[in-house]
């Protein structure tokens, strides 16, 4: 349960005065639910308002704070013109100009003959003193709530930032007195503040300085979300590894014989995964270990032969995946070669229903399936095993923690293998996944040639629709991929439609076209006919990305590729790379292009390197740019930033370790701070589910 002392940062965002439903809505927009978000919500400038010189020396283009009184009122005379408040300091006039503000309220708040402190930005015009829209007027008796700095927010259109510093202070208030989580030496070391002058001081800032990331009220509070992060996963894993698993040690006749049957060697980096992974089954711990390997690197056979040793043992073995149609895919990967060794490897997803259904749920309950494939919805649902021994958990990034958690909290004691296919830097596995153990295939297997990709606007299609004519006739396949985005899927939808329609006038019935708004079974059947090469050219939104393993696809034309993470490119190429034939890949971007993605673009020309790739998007996203980051499950941070914080995440994980080594169960004085963290960052998982 979360604990009392934070309950009045977990109110509802209606409770800030002020907000109000339409409030709520932008906030929103923002990100903000709760009042705890307008917390993060920092500041991203200041305005220095303790500027207040004598209007004769005002220096043009400051922010300034002047005592004034009001001399004359001049409404316009001609519509479109300004309202005109005359008004002087002694030394010199200035005129206050006002468009579009009701005069009553001018009136109202600059009484003629009264005094009144004015603050904003100090213009010039025909040799005379102006201020559009003075920022702040108010009586000489509240000047003190104008002199200052102010903070800058971030803003959403029609929240304008006095407001959004009010729900903010409003916010910030409420945060209550928290002990101290961060290790005494380590707080000392650092020269970090409390956790209550981080954060009011973040809010209140006194100059430029202490906005910058690396100021130590920053670095505390970065550390604060890491060791909160790097806890919760810490907290996960201590879990896992601390229950007695099974000891899978298989007597090795299944595996000699599914070696016999493959048509080619092991890599010498698959062999020595296989060893990591077949000494970890046979412990007695239980097992969660990472597979890494770029697409097309050959983690599937890898999974099947780990899959082996369980069954060899006597127990059963299950793969997730997370789409459908990978599952279906590994479906037919698997199922021949598990039938060729007297296996039987069965596919079980939401849509298998009925009798088919039945009779895979009971030859799994009575152990006759030996593999079973599937979808989450394995885990969901009422499944039942006779014996579950080893789980592979194809990720390909689109499982979050979250589900991570439901599926090793199953409470059976199944060792699991996570697999996943984009090469993850360091910091961010450790982010992603705390400090998992993994295993690394670093070897494609042999004879895989280069793919030629160039980068070019879309106003080249013509051309590429005349080189495509020749490739198709000498029959090979290709891909042509449209994206589709969220926020714009109607439009992408038929830009994707469009863009078939105009290939089909060229090539005809060689055309076909997936996309995720299809019946599962259409998709299916599409696929199908690219696979057998009835359909020679596919346009294809993302479907693909996950899917199909089509060896003759020698071609891939990408689309808006301007508009797709790194990851995703090098996922989509990886879609192509199959064969050892020659393949093409063509970027096609429209205007208008960031640097960003322009840098994006141009490292997929560079490399193939899956690893160098997830390295460059990092530090593209470091800039600012979170795309990707979500879809692609890592854990996307508030105040951390990975390219300036990095160091903090290595102490926050060694923290983190030598917490649970001391304190397992967080119930030391400072263990239960370190629960108020975890609640505060969100991080909550792992508390509700592991600890009491
Ligand atoms: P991943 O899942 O890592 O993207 P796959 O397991 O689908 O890669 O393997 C890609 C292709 O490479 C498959 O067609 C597979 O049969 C083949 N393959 C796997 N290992 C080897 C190997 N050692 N030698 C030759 N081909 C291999
Ligand atoms: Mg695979």
């Amino acid at each position: 349960m979360r604990p009392e002392i934070l309950y009045p940062l977990f109110t509802p965002i209606a409770s800030i005065n002020g907000v109000g439903a339409k409030g709520e809505k932008l906030l929103a927009k923002l990100g903000i639910e709760k009042t705890v978000d307008l917390i993060w919500h920092f500041p991203h400038n200041i305005i220095d308002r303790t500027y207040s010189p004598a209007l004769m020396n005002a220096q043009i283009g400051k922010v300034a704070t002047v005592k004034v009184k009001i001399l004359e009122h001049l409404p316009p005379r001609v519509k479109g013109k300004p309202y005109k408040v005359v008004a002087s300091d002694g030394t010199e006039q200035i005129t206050l100009n006002f468009f579009k503000v009701y005069e009553k309220t001018i009136q109202s708040s600059l009484p003629v003959g009264q005094e009144r402190v004015i603050s904003g930005k100090i213009e010039e015009f025909n040799g005379s003193l102006q201020m559009n829209h003075p920022d702040y007027m108010v009586k000489p008796s509240e000047i003190n709530t104008v002199l200052g700095i102010e903070p800058v927010y971030p803003l959403t259109a029609g929240i304008g930032n006095k407001t959004m510093g009010k729900f903010v202070k409003q916010a910030v208030s409420r945060i209550p007195h928290l002990p101290e989580w961060v290790e005494e030496n380590y707080k000392k070391s650092m020269a970090f503040p409390s956790f209550n002058e981080a954060m009011s001081t973040v809010h209140n800032p006194k100059s430029i300085h202490d906005l910058s990331p690396s100021s130590v009220y920053r670095t505390r509070l970065a550390y604060d979300e890491l060791l909160a992060n790097q806890l919760s996963l810490a907290i996960v894993r201590q879990r896992v590894k601390k229950q007695l698993g099974r000891e899978l040690k298989g007597n090795g006749l299944l595996r000699k014989k599914l070696m016999e049957n493959l048509p080619y060697e092991l890599t010498g980096a698959q062999k020595r995964v296989l060893q990591e992974i077949f000494k970890e089954q046979g412990s007695k711990y239980r097992m969660l270990r990472l597979l890494q390997g770029d697409v097309g690197s050959g983690k599937t056979i890898v999974a099947l032969v780990a899959m082996l040793n369980a069954i060899e043992s006597g127990a059963q073995a299950a793969i997730m995946a997370p789409t459908e149609i990978l599952a279906k895919q590994h479906l037919e990967t698997i199922a021949p070669l598990a039938e060729e060794i007297g296996l039987k490897a069965e596919l079980l997803t939401g849509r298998v229903k009925g009798k088919k259904r039945k009779q895979i749920l009971d030859d799994l309950a009575n152990g006759k399936t030996n593999i079973i494939i599937g979808t989450h919805a394995l885990f969901v649902e009422d499944v039942e095993f006779k014996d579950l021994g080893f789980v592979v958990i194809d990720e390909q990034h689109r499982f979050g923690v979250h589900q991570r958690l439901a599926l090793s909290n199953k409470g059976n004691k199944a060792d699991i293998l996570v697999m996943t296919a984009t090469p993850i830097p360091r910091t961010l596995l450790l982010t992603a996944y705390g400090d998992m153990e993994y295993s690394k295939i670093d070897e494609l297997p042999p004879g895989r040639k280069p793919v030629d990709t160039r980068v070019m606007p879309i106003n080249k299609d013509k051309d590429i629709i005349e080189g495509l004519k020749r490739k198709l006739a000498q029959g090979e396949r290709a891909y042509w991929v449209c994206p589709l985005v969220e926020e714009s899927e109607k439009i992408d939808l038929q830009a994707a439609v469009a863009r078939f329609e105009m290939l089909q006038k060229v090539f005809g019935e060689d055309v076909g076209l997936v996309h995720g708004k299809m019946k599962e079974k259409e998709k299916d059947e599409v696929m199908g006919r690219f696979k057998r090469g009835e359909i020679k050219l596919l346009v294809a939104t993302t479907v693909i990305e996950v899917g199909v393993n089509v060896p003759e696809a020698t071609i891939m034309i990408i689309e808006h590729a301007e508009r797709f993470g790194l990851a995703q490119l090098h996922q989509l190429r990886g879609r192509i790379k199959r064969g050892i034939k020659d393949s093409s890949c063509i970027l096609l971007y429209s205007y208008p292009v960031s640097e960003t993605s322009k840098a994006r673009l141009n490292i997929m020309k560079q490399t193939e390197d899956g690893f160098r790739i997830a390295e460059e998007d990092l530090e593209l996203r470091g800039g600012g740019e979170l795309l990707g980051t979500r879809q692609s499950g890592f854990a996307d941070f508030k105040i951390a930033d990975m390219s300036i914080h990095k160091g903090l995440l290595l102490t926050a994980s060694q923290d983190a370790k030598l917490i649970l080594e001391m304190d397992e169960n967080l119930s030391t004085p400072r263990g239960q701070a370190l629960r108020i963290l975890l609640y505060l960052f969100q991080r909550d998982d792992a508390v509700k589910t592991y600890l009491a």
